[in-house]
Protein backbone atom coordinates (compact mmCIF):
# COMPACT_ATOMS: atom_id res chain seq x y z
CA UNK A 1 0.00 0.00 0.00
CA UNK A 2 1.43 3.37 -1.12
CA UNK A 3 -1.53 5.84 0.09
CA UNK A 4 -4.17 5.88 2.39
CA UNK A 5 -7.22 8.93 2.48
CA UNK A 6 -9.39 9.56 5.49
CA UNK A 7 -12.04 11.56 5.68
CA UNK A 8 -12.90 13.36 9.57
CA UNK A 9 -15.98 15.37 10.41
CA UNK A 10 -15.90 18.56 11.73
CA UNK A 11 -17.66 19.48 15.14
CA UNK A 12 -20.23 21.55 16.67
CA UNK A 13 -20.62 21.52 20.57
CA UNK A 14 -24.45 21.51 21.80
CA UNK A 15 -23.22 22.27 25.16
CA UNK A 16 -20.09 23.98 26.20
CA UNK A 17 -19.98 25.00 29.84
CA UNK A 18 -16.80 26.57 31.08
CA UNK A 19 -15.62 26.47 34.35
CA UNK A 20 -13.16 28.73 36.21
CA UNK A 21 -9.56 29.31 34.87
CA UNK A 22 -7.32 26.63 36.79
CA UNK A 23 -4.22 27.39 38.48
CA UNK A 24 -2.18 25.58 35.26
CA UNK A 25 -3.90 27.89 32.37
CA UNK A 26 -6.90 25.38 31.51
CA UNK A 27 -10.44 25.62 32.24
CA UNK A 28 -12.55 22.53 32.94
CA UNK A 29 -15.62 21.57 31.06
CA UNK A 30 -18.31 20.33 30.24
CA UNK A 31 -18.45 19.98 26.48
CA UNK A 32 -21.05 18.13 24.43
CA UNK A 33 -19.34 17.51 21.12
CA UNK A 34 -21.68 16.57 17.85
CA UNK A 35 -19.76 15.41 14.65
CA UNK A 36 -21.54 16.85 11.49
CA UNK A 37 -20.87 16.34 7.89
CA UNK A 38 -18.78 18.44 7.16
CA UNK A 39 -15.60 16.96 6.32
CA UNK A 40 -11.99 16.96 5.90
CA UNK A 41 -9.92 14.79 3.86
CA UNK A 42 -6.49 13.65 4.68
CA UNK A 43 -4.25 11.56 2.54
CA UNK A 44 -0.97 10.65 3.11
CA UNK A 45 1.72 8.44 1.12
CA UNK A 46 4.98 7.25 1.90
CA UNK A 47 8.08 10.16 2.19
CA UNK A 48 11.77 9.60 0.70
CA UNK A 49 13.14 6.92 2.63
CA UNK A 50 16.09 9.01 4.03
CA UNK A 51 13.59 11.73 5.49
CA UNK A 52 13.74 12.48 9.15
CA UNK A 53 11.91 9.54 11.21
CA UNK A 54 8.63 11.22 11.67
CA UNK A 55 8.57 14.26 9.73
CA UNK A 56 5.69 14.99 7.37
CA UNK A 57 6.27 17.09 4.12
CA UNK A 58 2.69 18.69 4.36
CA UNK A 59 0.60 20.28 1.28
CA UNK A 60 -2.86 21.80 1.65
CA UNK A 61 -5.72 22.90 -0.78
CA UNK A 62 -9.17 23.65 0.21
CA UNK A 63 -12.85 23.75 -1.41
CA UNK A 64 -12.55 27.56 -1.32
CA UNK A 65 -9.10 29.52 -0.73
CA UNK A 66 -10.39 30.79 2.92
CA UNK A 67 -10.17 26.89 3.83
CA UNK A 68 -6.10 27.04 3.76
CA UNK A 69 -5.61 30.64 4.80
CA UNK A 70 -3.32 30.67 8.03
CA UNK A 71 -2.74 26.99 7.84
CA UNK A 72 0.67 26.49 8.54
CA UNK A 73 2.84 23.78 6.41
CA UNK A 74 5.63 22.90 8.97
CA UNK A 75 5.79 21.40 12.54
CA UNK A 76 3.43 23.83 13.90
CA UNK A 77 0.56 21.90 12.02
CA UNK A 78 -1.69 19.81 14.26
CA UNK A 79 -1.82 17.07 11.72
CA UNK A 80 2.08 16.72 11.49
CA UNK A 81 2.45 17.00 14.65
CA UNK A 82 0.25 13.84 15.02
CA UNK A 83 2.40 11.75 12.05
CA UNK A 84 5.53 12.48 14.62
CA UNK A 85 3.85 11.28 17.57
CA UNK A 86 3.10 7.91 16.01
CA UNK A 87 6.10 7.45 14.53
CA UNK A 88 7.59 8.21 17.91
CA UNK A 89 5.33 5.32 19.36
CA UNK A 90 5.11 2.95 16.89
CA UNK A 91 9.11 3.03 16.27
CA UNK A 92 8.36 3.90 11.87
CA UNK A 93 11.68 5.77 10.41
CA UNK A 94 10.09 6.55 7.45
CA UNK A 95 8.89 9.97 6.47
CA UNK A 96 5.31 10.65 5.19
CA UNK A 97 3.69 13.31 2.40
CA UNK A 98 0.37 14.55 4.08
CA UNK A 99 -2.14 16.30 1.84
CA UNK A 100 -4.89 17.90 3.44
CA UNK A 101 -7.98 19.15 1.14
CA UNK A 102 -9.76 21.10 3.81
CA UNK A 103 -13.71 22.48 3.98
CA UNK A 104 -13.80 22.86 8.03
CA UNK A 105 -13.29 26.45 8.17
CA UNK A 106 -9.93 27.03 9.70
CA UNK A 107 -10.21 29.16 13.28
CA UNK A 108 -13.63 28.62 12.48
CA UNK A 109 -14.38 27.01 16.04
CA UNK A 110 -15.20 23.37 14.28
CA UNK A 111 -11.65 22.06 15.23
CA UNK A 112 -10.27 21.28 11.90
CA UNK A 113 -7.24 21.18 13.14
CA UNK A 114 -7.64 18.82 15.42
CA UNK A 115 -9.34 16.46 13.52
CA UNK A 116 -6.86 16.69 10.89
CA UNK A 117 -4.61 15.14 13.33
CA UNK A 118 -7.33 12.53 14.05
CA UNK A 119 -7.25 11.75 10.74
CA UNK A 120 -3.27 11.62 10.49
CA UNK A 121 -2.99 9.46 13.60
CA UNK A 122 -5.73 6.82 11.77
CA UNK A 123 -4.37 7.10 8.26
CA UNK A 124 -0.30 6.40 9.17
CA UNK A 125 -1.30 3.62 11.15
CA UNK A 126 -3.01 2.05 8.36
CA UNK A 127 -0.25 2.77 5.84
CA UNK A 128 2.16 2.18 8.17
CA UNK A 129 0.37 -1.34 9.04
CA UNK A 130 0.97 -0.62 12.80
CA UNK A 131 -2.43 -1.71 13.79
CA UNK A 132 -2.43 0.82 17.00
CA UNK A 133 -5.72 0.27 18.99
CA UNK A 134 -8.16 2.27 19.28
CA UNK A 135 -8.14 3.43 22.67
CA UNK A 136 -3.88 3.65 22.38
CA UNK A 137 -5.05 6.40 19.93
CA UNK A 138 -7.55 7.88 21.39
CA UNK A 139 -4.76 8.31 24.57
CA UNK A 140 -2.53 9.87 21.84
CA UNK A 141 -4.68 12.00 20.72
CA UNK A 142 -5.53 13.69 23.72
CA UNK A 143 -1.44 14.32 24.08
CA UNK A 144 -2.21 16.15 20.81
CA UNK A 145 -4.74 18.64 22.52
CA UNK A 146 -8.46 17.99 23.93
CA UNK A 147 -10.34 18.64 20.60
CA UNK A 148 -8.61 16.19 19.07
CA UNK A 149 -10.09 12.41 21.06
CA UNK A 150 -13.53 13.45 19.92
CA UNK A 151 -13.22 13.17 15.87
CA UNK A 152 -11.86 9.66 16.27
CA UNK A 153 -14.87 8.73 17.53
CA UNK A 154 -17.37 10.99 16.28
CA UNK A 155 -21.00 10.75 16.91
CA UNK A 156 -22.15 12.63 20.34
CA UNK A 157 -20.13 12.27 23.27
CA UNK A 158 -19.74 14.48 26.41
CA UNK A 159 -16.11 15.64 27.32
CA UNK A 160 -15.26 16.47 30.94
CA UNK A 161 -11.90 17.55 32.44
CA UNK A 162 -10.42 20.23 29.23
CA UNK A 163 -13.06 18.43 27.34
CA UNK A 164 -10.75 15.35 26.60
CA UNK A 165 -12.68 12.59 28.59
CA UNK A 166 -15.38 11.12 26.51
CA UNK A 167 -18.54 9.66 27.63
CA UNK A 168 -20.74 8.53 24.32
CA UNK A 169 -23.77 10.58 24.82
CA UNK A 170 -27.19 8.28 23.71
CA UNK A 171 -28.83 9.57 21.04
CA UNK A 172 -31.50 8.56 19.03
CA UNK A 173 -32.04 10.54 14.75
CA UNK A 174 -30.75 13.11 12.82
CA UNK A 175 -30.23 16.60 13.50
CA UNK A 176 -30.40 19.66 10.55
CA UNK A 177 -27.84 22.31 10.67
CA UNK A 178 -26.70 25.48 9.13
CA UNK A 179 -23.55 27.01 9.29
CA UNK A 180 -22.70 30.37 9.29
CA UNK A 181 -19.13 30.88 8.33
CA UNK A 182 -17.38 34.36 8.89
CA UNK A 183 -14.54 35.87 7.04
CA UNK A 184 -10.80 35.30 9.14
CA UNK A 185 -10.92 33.09 12.25
CA UNK A 186 -11.06 34.12 16.16
CA UNK A 187 -8.38 32.42 18.74
CA UNK A 188 -9.24 30.06 20.60
CA UNK A 189 -7.19 31.40 23.68
CA UNK A 190 -8.43 35.03 22.77
CA UNK A 191 -11.75 33.64 23.22
CA UNK A 192 -11.09 31.95 25.97
CA UNK A 193 -8.96 35.13 27.61
CA UNK A 194 -12.41 37.13 27.19
CA UNK A 195 -14.20 34.72 28.80
CA UNK A 196 -12.06 35.33 31.86
CA UNK A 197 -12.17 38.44 31.85
CA UNK A 198 -16.01 38.23 31.76
CA UNK A 199 -16.45 35.74 34.17
CA UNK A 200 -13.95 35.86 36.88
CA UNK A 201 -16.70 34.25 39.08
CA UNK A 202 -17.43 31.26 37.11
CA UNK A 203 -19.43 28.11 38.30
CA UNK A 204 -17.91 24.59 38.02
CA UNK A 205 -19.40 23.63 34.65
CA UNK A 206 -22.56 20.80 35.06
CA UNK A 207 -23.81 19.05 32.31
CA UNK A 208 -27.52 19.46 31.38
CA UNK A 209 -29.98 17.22 31.54
CA UNK A 210 -32.48 18.49 29.41
CA UNK A 211 -30.08 18.68 26.39
CA UNK A 212 -29.56 14.80 27.56
CA UNK A 213 -33.39 13.78 27.09
CA UNK A 214 -33.57 16.22 23.91
CA UNK A 215 -30.36 13.98 22.47
CA UNK A 216 -31.98 10.58 23.58
CA UNK A 217 -35.37 11.09 22.53
CA UNK A 218 -34.12 12.70 18.81
CA UNK A 219 -36.64 15.92 19.95
CA UNK A 220 -34.86 18.68 17.71
CA UNK A 221 -37.37 21.26 19.31
CA UNK A 222 -36.27 20.86 22.79
CA UNK A 223 -32.69 20.49 21.72
CA UNK A 224 -32.91 23.62 20.18
CA UNK A 225 -33.85 25.34 23.32
CA UNK A 226 -31.36 23.29 25.33
CA UNK A 227 -28.26 24.45 23.29
CA UNK A 228 -25.95 26.16 25.16
CA UNK A 229 -22.60 28.01 24.77
CA UNK A 230 -20.54 29.84 27.52
CA UNK A 231 -18.12 31.02 25.37
CA UNK A 232 -20.84 32.84 23.44
CA UNK A 233 -20.99 36.37 24.83
CA UNK A 234 -16.71 36.09 24.77
CA UNK A 235 -16.63 35.84 20.96
CA UNK A 236 -19.92 38.36 20.37
CA UNK A 237 -17.77 40.67 22.50
CA UNK A 238 -14.89 39.93 20.40
CA UNK A 239 -16.51 40.05 16.78
CA UNK A 240 -20.20 41.93 17.53
CA UNK A 241 -21.37 41.07 14.13
CA UNK A 242 -21.82 37.62 15.22
CA UNK A 243 -24.79 38.77 17.49
CA UNK A 244 -27.21 40.01 14.63
CA UNK A 245 -26.25 36.51 12.81
CA UNK A 246 -27.20 35.02 15.48
CA UNK A 247 -30.42 36.90 15.66
CA UNK A 248 -31.15 36.74 11.67
CA UNK A 249 -31.28 32.58 12.14
CA UNK A 250 -33.79 32.75 14.93
CA UNK A 251 -35.80 35.35 12.80
CA UNK A 252 -35.70 32.89 10.00
CA UNK A 253 -37.12 29.89 11.91
CA UNK A 254 -34.03 28.23 13.75
CA UNK A 255 -34.80 26.20 16.34
CA UNK A 256 -31.78 27.11 17.71
CA UNK A 257 -28.80 29.30 17.09
CA UNK A 258 -25.64 29.26 18.69
CA UNK A 259 -22.08 30.54 18.47
CA UNK A 260 -19.78 26.75 17.84
CA UNK A 261 -17.26 26.55 19.83
CA UNK A 262 -15.16 29.74 20.28
CA UNK A 263 -16.18 30.94 17.20
CA UNK A 264 -17.39 32.69 14.68
CA UNK A 265 -18.62 30.44 12.93
CA UNK A 266 -22.64 30.40 13.96
CA UNK A 267 -24.73 26.76 14.19
CA UNK A 268 -28.40 26.79 13.39
CA UNK A 269 -31.05 24.09 14.44
CA UNK A 270 -33.25 23.40 11.81
CA UNK A 271 -36.86 21.09 11.92
CA UNK A 272 -35.80 18.98 8.22
CA UNK A 273 -33.20 19.14 5.61
CA UNK A 274 -35.33 21.05 3.64
CA UNK A 275 -35.95 23.74 6.55
CA UNK A 276 -31.88 23.74 7.16
CA UNK A 277 -31.62 24.82 2.88
CA UNK A 278 -34.39 27.40 3.61
CA UNK A 279 -33.51 28.54 6.59
CA UNK A 280 -29.62 28.98 4.64
CA UNK A 281 -31.04 30.50 2.19
CA UNK A 282 -32.74 33.28 4.47
CA UNK A 283 -29.49 34.04 6.08
CA UNK A 284 -27.70 34.48 3.30
CA UNK A 285 -30.41 37.11 2.24
CA UNK A 286 -30.16 38.49 4.95
CA UNK A 287 -26.99 39.86 4.65
CA UNK A 288 -25.32 38.90 7.97
CA UNK A 289 -23.30 36.31 6.87
CA UNK A 290 -21.42 35.39 3.45
CA UNK A 291 -21.45 32.04 3.15
CA UNK A 292 -23.39 29.05 4.27
CA UNK A 293 -23.36 25.36 4.59
CA UNK A 294 -26.02 23.04 5.37
CA UNK A 295 -25.22 19.63 7.42
CA UNK A 296 -26.32 16.94 9.55
CA UNK A 297 -25.18 15.07 12.57
CA UNK A 298 -24.14 12.57 14.33
CA UNK A 299 -21.60 11.29 11.80
CA UNK A 300 -19.27 8.85 11.93
CA UNK A 301 -15.54 9.68 13.38
CA UNK A 302 -12.32 9.31 11.00
CA UNK A 303 -12.86 6.80 8.63
CA UNK A 304 -10.84 5.61 5.96
CA UNK A 305 -11.79 6.30 2.54
CA UNK A 306 -9.29 5.13 0.05
CA UNK A 307 -6.20 2.92 -0.31
CA UNK A 308 -4.10 2.45 -2.91
P1 LIG B 1 -11.11 24.59 18.05
O1 LIG B 1 -12.56 24.59 17.71
O2 LIG B 1 -10.53 23.23 18.33
O3 LIG B 1 -10.71 25.60 19.08
P2 LIG B 1 -10.77 25.97 15.57
O4 LIG B 1 -11.68 25.22 14.69
O5 LIG B 1 -11.25 27.29 16.06
O6 LIG B 1 -10.32 25.07 16.75
P3 LIG B 1 -8.59 25.32 13.80
O7 LIG B 1 -9.18 25.35 12.42
O8 LIG B 1 -8.29 24.02 14.39
O9 LIG B 1 -9.43 26.22 14.80
O10 LIG B 1 -7.26 26.22 13.69
C1 LIG B 1 -6.72 26.98 14.74
C2 LIG B 1 -5.29 27.36 14.35
O11 LIG B 1 -4.49 26.17 14.36
C3 LIG B 1 -5.16 27.91 12.94
O12 LIG B 1 -5.31 29.29 12.92
C4 LIG B 1 -3.80 27.44 12.51
O13 LIG B 1 -2.83 28.43 12.78
C5 LIG B 1 -3.47 26.23 13.36
N1 LIG B 1 -3.48 24.91 12.68
C6 LIG B 1 -2.62 23.91 12.91
N2 LIG B 1 -2.91 22.83 12.17
C7 LIG B 1 -3.99 23.13 11.44
C8 LIG B 1 -4.75 22.40 10.49
N3 LIG B 1 -4.45 21.14 10.15
N4 LIG B 1 -5.83 23.00 9.95
C9 LIG B 1 -6.15 24.27 10.33
N5 LIG B 1 -5.44 25.01 11.21
C10 LIG B 1 -4.37 24.46 11.77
Amino acid sequence: MNTVTVRVPAKVNLQLAVGPARDDGYHDLVNVFHAVSLFDEVTVTHGAPDAKPGSAVLTATGDRPSRTAGVPLDHGNLAARAVALLARETGVRTGVRVHLHKAIPVAGGMAGGSADAAAALVACDALWGTGVPTARLVELAAELGSDVPFPLLGGTAVGTGRGERLTPAAGNGTFHWVFALAEGGLSTAAVFAEYDRLRPDAPEPEPDRELAAALADGDAHRLGAALANDLQRASFSLRPGLAATIAAGREAGALGAIVSGSGPTCAFLAESAPRARELAAALLESEECAETVVAHGPVQGAVVVGRS
